[in-house]
C-alpha cells in the first residue's frame, strides 16, 4: 500500500511552544500559548530552567497568529470529523484521515497537545514562559481577549508570575488582566525568609512577597504559591520554615504547593553544597521541616504535594502524601496531614534514614 504523498508547496502550520508548565495545569489537556520566552530575571541560584536563554517578550501579533494557527488546526480536525460522520468527535480514524489528506499537519510541533486539548473540551490554557506579567498589561490583555474570543469553550487561563513583577503592577492593570480572562497565577515564593531570599538571589523580600500576593488576591486571581522545603539546608532550616509560614499566613493564598529542594547540577547553589557551605537535609530532616511549617500555617486554603519531588514513602510503599493537585484543605485536614507526616518520620527513623 502506498503511503501519503507529501505536498512540497504546503509548509506545516507553526506555533511556538515552550518547555515548562506546572503539573497542576490540566495534565496533557491544557493548551500552551507562549507569550514570552524564558525568564526576565534568570538569577535565582537554585534554578536552571532558562539558564543561558535570553528573555524575549513576543509581540502581540506573533502570539495572536499562534492562536489563529491553533484554531485553524482545530477547524481542520473538526471538519474531518464531520466529513467522516463522527459529529465532531476526535477519534483515531479522524486523526489518521487528516494526516492522510493533509500530510503537512504531521509536522506540527504540538499537534498531540492540540488534539488532546480539543478532545477534552478545550477548557484550560497555560501562558508560557516564566513571567507573563512582564508583558505590558495592555498587550497581555489583548492576547487574552483574542484567546477567549477565538475559543469560547475556555474556562481557565493561568500563568507563572514573578512576585516582584506582581508587586510592581498597578491594581487597575491586574484587574484588567483578570477581567480579560486570566484566572490563576502561579508564583514562586520559595521562602519567606529574607536572609535566604537574598542568598538565593530571588530579587524580592518577604514583605514584597506579601504585598504581591495580596495584590493578586485583591484583583480576584486564584493564587498558587510554591515553596521549597530544604532550600536553606541544615544551616537555615528553622528560619526558612518559620518565616515561610509567616509570609504564607499573611498572604492567605488559595494554594501552597511543595517543591522540595534538590540541587540542579551546575547551578550556584549546587556549588555551595559541593564546597560544604550549605548542607543538604537528610530525608527525615527534610520531612521534619515540612512538619514545622504545616504546624505554623494558619491560612484557609490548600497545601499540595503535586510533584514527584515529594518523594517520602508511606508504610504501604506508595507516596506518603497525596500527590493530587488539590491536596489537603486547611485547617480541616491539618491533623490528618500531620499524622501522616509522623508516620513517614517513624518509618524513616526505623530504617535509619534520619541523619
Ligand atoms: S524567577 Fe523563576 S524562572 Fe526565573 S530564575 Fe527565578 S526561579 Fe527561575
Amino acid at each position: 500500500m502506498e503511503g501519503p504523498t507529501r505536498s512540497p508547496t504546503r509548509p506545516p502550520p507553526e506555533f511556538e511552544v515552550g518547555r515548562y508548565r506546572p503539573p497542576s495545569e490540566g495534565g496533557t489537556y491544557s493548551l500552551l500559548i507562549r507569550v514570552t520566552r524564558n525568564c526576565p530575571w534568570n538569577r535565582c541560584t537554585f534554578c536552571g530552567m532558562y539558564k543561558g536563554e535570553r528573555f524575549t517578550p513576543r509581540s502581540t501579533a506573533e502570539v495572536m497568529a499562534d492562536i489563529d494557527t491553533v484554531a485553524a488546526i482545530c477547524d481542520r480536525l473538526l471538519t474531518t470529523s464531520h466529513r467522516l460522520g463522527h459529529g465532531g468527535q476526535l477519534t483515531r480514524e479522524v486523526v489518521v484521515e487528516l494526516l492522510r489528506s493533509e500530510p503537512e499537519v504531521a509536522d506540527v510541533v504540538g499537534l498531540d497537545m492540540v488534539i488532546n486539548w480539543l478532545a477534552s473540551g478545550a477548557r484550560t490554557v497555560f501562558l508560557q514562559d516564566g513571567d507573563s506579567l512582564a508583558l505590558r498589561p495592555d498587550r497581555l490583555a489583548e492576547v487574552l481577549r483574542h484567546l477567549t474570543r477565538t475559543f469560547p469553550s475556555i474556562r481557565r487561563i493561568t500563568s507563572y508570575a514573578r512576585a516582584k513583577t506582581l508587586f510592581k503592577r498597578e491594581p487597575d492593570d491586574l484587574r484588567t488582566l483578570r477581567e480579560a480572562g486570566l484566572r490563576r497565577l502561579h508564583v514562586g515564593l520559595e521562602s519567606g525568609d529574607d536572609e535566604l531570599l537574598a542568598r538565593i538571589a530571588k530579587g524580592v523580600t518577604g514583605a514584597e512577597q506579601i504585598a504581591a500576593g495580596r495584590k493578586a488576591m485583591a484583583a480576584g486571581f486564584e493564587l498558587s504559591e510554591y515553596w521549597m522545603p530544604g532550600l536553606g539546608g541544615r544551616e537555615r532550616s528553622a528560619q526558612h520554615a518559620d518565616n515561610t509560614a509567616r509570609v504564607v499566613n499573611e498572604i492567605g493564598p488559595h494554594y501552597l504547593r511543595s517543591r522540595p529542594f534538590f540541587p540542579w547540577p551546575g547551578t550556584p547553589i549546587a556549588k555551595e553544597i559541593e564546597s560544604g557551605e550549605v548542607h543538604l537535609l537528610a530525608p527525615a530532616e527534610h520531612l521534619a521541616e515540612v512538619r514545622s511549617l504545616i504546624r505554623l500555617l494558619r491560612f484557609d486554603g490548600r497545601v499540595c504535594f503535586d510533584h514527584a519531588g515529594n518523594y517520602w514513602r508511606g508504610p504501604e510503599g506508595g507516596p506518603l502524601l497525596r500527590l493530587d493537585s488539590e491536596g489537603y484543605k486547611l485547617p480541616e485536614e491539618r491533623a490528618d496531614l500531620l499524622d501522616r507526616i509522623e508516620e513517614g518520620l517513624e518509618l524513616l527513623q526505623r530504617f535509619g534514614r534520619d541523619a
